[in-house]
């Protein structure tokens, strides 16, 4: 499972020994702000600290995403949702 977090931020996970409570480094998250393992018992505990990178990776795509991409192909009118072009469409296309 790939996890989200800050470029070259130490993950750290809470561990006890001897009824004390410690911190231990376990990775880092790369350039990129992602950090993937396999281990099933940690990710259950880095579930709880951070998000997950599928989710997140998703989300800044759709923020991201240049306004062009929804540009009518007939007048060249830009908006910022698909939607907003599709129904544009439906107008633009009779003209
Ligand atoms: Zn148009």
């Amino acid at each position: 499972m790939k996890f989200k977090g800050m470029p070259g931020e130490w993950i750290r996970e809470r561990y006890k020994i001897n009824s004390m409570f410690k911190l231990r480094t376990v990775g880092q998250f790369d350039e990129n702000g992602i950090f993937e393992t396999e281990d099933v018992r940690l990710i259950e505990k880095l579930k709880v600290n951070y998000a997950e990178a599928d989710i997140s990776h998703d989300l800044l795509a759709s923020d991201s995403k240049p306004h062009s991409e929804n540009k009518c192909k007939y007048c060249g009118e830009e908006f910022e949702k698909k939607g907003q072009l599709l129904a544009h469409y439906r107008k633009c296309e009779k003209r």
